[in-house]
């Protein structure tokens, strides 16, 4: 590629509705550009890395023995409905109409469709066992979409889909599968961690995620550095770890301990709140150090839409003087979004003592921090699906014991780029998908799904990988691997011919090479790769070139190196 032929667009400052550095370096460095909320065209230099993504995946489903195969985008509501969720998706399945009239959606996922594939092809057990994938556009109508490519509303994804005869195979190709997600994401270059996960709405028997780590991640995971144990939060709350913590040393002025009754009971008592539109509670939570008492309050939101409801933490003790009926006021009060808390003030673990509105809130809402981790009390409906209050509980704090008796609990932020289900007979139920098994009879296919977010992949490296200047990606999922700067390729033969020359070279050599032959400064061309984030640059320049040198500077490196020039290729390969 030719510099001058391709589509380079940077920017010094990035936008301002751009929060988080991956969001900002991408706008900066012209990948993505924004259309409408959650809606990017990802433009020549961004849509690189997505293929780059994409072709990582593709061989290694292709090796893993899944077949590639398209479904469509805009999917008829009939399929939706056999499985109920049509109802049960909520807001976030966005819903279209035809000339007819005849209701669709378009796809957020593809079990429906996958399913109804399946069940008109497979008649029998020696079909077995089959695994389908597509990398196709989703849309998912985000309660709030941001972070540039991270919660879009529309995006790439990889779903993956298992069929096999009976529970041992199904959990067979769900190790597949497992397996190749690990190999995928070490390709990718990315640190990242498996962690058990709740199903959730989906229902079936197990789950993984898979999770880059990074400081400004989402979500928590829970993991133990001694041993094999790693799970999301809603996972690791789910067991009985309360039980297992000693009593808090920090002068609490009451502790109480969440209780799956009780939960339970709050659940049926807050859906008759759902009702109603938006309602908040206020909350008091109350903690005592050096003999001083300080309040702080909750705020738990109540839509309509049976969508969100969120525990919110003032800052500051005295916001109970606050009244908020909208989410966009609690922003404004707040800085934050619904959905999304960061450490919030220096608070030791915390118990709610008192409501204004629900009496038995004080009994189910905990949280802690200091350590950078959530505050929410409850996310419940969060995926805009059946609501796991009980699972969502904020129980677990770093240093508990583990699960396994085999040593304490980390807790590190990760940002969800995978995920695997097992999933059972649940869709192959609900769709009448079934096979005849050895004896004749009729049986319901046993299916896993498997997620890769392609175009959150971006977003999740650049967060782990970027210091002031840019982007630093991996080799493996950079634009380009190596760029050609030479230096005054107008004025001098010799540099002209030496930059041609090797930049044939490395294309013979299989590397993706571009060749800066806009003109540009030094100053100005080296800032441009730098934000770019291309991991191997070469300048060539008459100076180096008198002594046969070319000067070689790798992304992270702090000072470029003479090459001899007949080695430049054998330095980067
Ligand atoms: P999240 O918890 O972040 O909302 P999810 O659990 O709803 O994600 P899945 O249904 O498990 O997502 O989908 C598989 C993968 O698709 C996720 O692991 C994630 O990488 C990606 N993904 C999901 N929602 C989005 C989105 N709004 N924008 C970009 N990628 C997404
Ligand atoms: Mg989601
Ligand atoms: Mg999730
Ligand atoms: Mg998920």
């Amino acid at each position: 590629m030719r510099a001058s032929r391709f589509f380079i667009s940077t920017l010094k400052e990035a936008p301002s509705d751009a929060e988080i550095v991956s969001h900002q370096l991408m706008m900066r460095a012209g990948m993505i550009k924004r259309l409408g909320s959650g809606i990017y065209t990802y433009m020549p230099m961004g849509l690189k890395v997505i293929r780059k993504v994409e072709a990582i995946v593709r061989e290694e489903m292709n090796d893993a023995a899944a077949i590639e195969l398209l479904m469509p985008l805009v999917q008829p509501a009939e399929l939706w409905q056999e499985t109920g969720r049509w109802d049960k998706m909520g807001p976030e399945l966005l819903r279209i109409k035809d000339r007819h009239g005849r209701d669709y959606a378009f796809q957020p996922t593809a079990e429906e469709v996958m399913t109804d594939v399946v069940r008109s092809e497979i008649k029998s057990y020696r079909q077995l066992p089959l695994n389908f994938y597509h990398i196709q556009t989703k849309f998912r109508d985000e309660r709030r979409p941001r972070f540039g490519l991270m919660r879009g509303r529309e995006f790439t994804m990889k779903d993956a889909y298992s069929f096999d005869r009976d529970l041992a195979g199904m959990q067979a190709s769900y190790k597949v599968m497992y397996d190749a997600y690990t190999r995928i994401f070490t390709r990718f270059g990315l640190k990242f961690r498996a962690v058990a996960a709740d199903n959730g709405a989906i229902g079936g028997s197990g789950s993984h995620e898979f999770h880059v780590i990074a400081s400004t991640g989402e979500d928590a995971v829970v993991y133990c550095p001694t041993s094999d144990y790693a799970a999301n939060m809603e996972a690791a709350e789910a067991l009985p770890l309360a039980a297992a913590r000693p009593a808090p040393a920090q002068d609490l002025v009451k502790t109480s301990t969440p209780d799956a009754t009780k939960c339970e009971a709050v659940a049926e008592l807050l859906k008759l709140d759902l009702a109603q539109t938006v309602k908040t509670i206020a909350l008091t939570v109350e903690t005592e150090k050096d003999g001083k008492s300080t309040k702080q309050y909750f705020m738990l939101l109540l839509r309509g839409d049976h969508e969100l409801n969120e525990i919110k933490v003032g800052k500051v003790a005295g916001l109970a003087a606050h009244r908020f009926s909208t989410e966009a006021e609690i922003d404004e009060v707040y800085g934050c979004v619904p959905g999304y808390l960061g450490p919030i003030g220096t608070l030791g673990p915390v118990t709610v003592v008192a409501d204004r509105t629900v009496a038995n809130m004080a009994d189910f809402v905990c949280g802690a921090n200091d350590a950078g981790y959530h505050y929410t009390g409850a996310n419940w409906g969060r995926d805009a699906a059946e609501p796991a209050i009980v699972a969502d509980l904020r129980n677990v704090v770093e240093g508990d014991a583990s699960p396994d008796g085999k040593g304490v609990l980390a807790i590190e932020r990760g940002i969800e780029v995978g995920h695997v289900f097992q999933l059972g007979t649940a869709y192959s139920e609900a769709m009448k998908a079934t096979f005849l098994d050895e004896n004749g009879k009729p049986a319901p296919l046993q299916m896993g799904c498997y997620g890769i977010g392609i175009t959150r992949i971006l977003g999740a490296a650049i967060e782990q990988n970027f210091d002031d200047k840019g982007i630093v990606w991996p080799t493996s999922l950079a634009p380009f691997e190596l760029v050609l700067c030479p230096m005054g390729m107008d004025r001098s033969e010799a540099v002209k011919e030496a930059a041609e020359t090797l930049y044939a070279e490395a294309k013979a050599a299989g590397i993706d090479v571009i060749l800066d032959d806009r003109g540009l400064r030094p100053g100005g061309m080296f800032a441009d790769w730098e934000l770019i984030g291309v991991p191997h640059r070469v300048v060539i320049g008459d100076r180096g070139l008198k002594e046969g040198n070319l000067e070689y500077q790798g992304r992270r490196d702090t000072e470029a190196t003479a090459v001899p020039v007949a080695d430049v290729i054998g330095f980067i390969k």
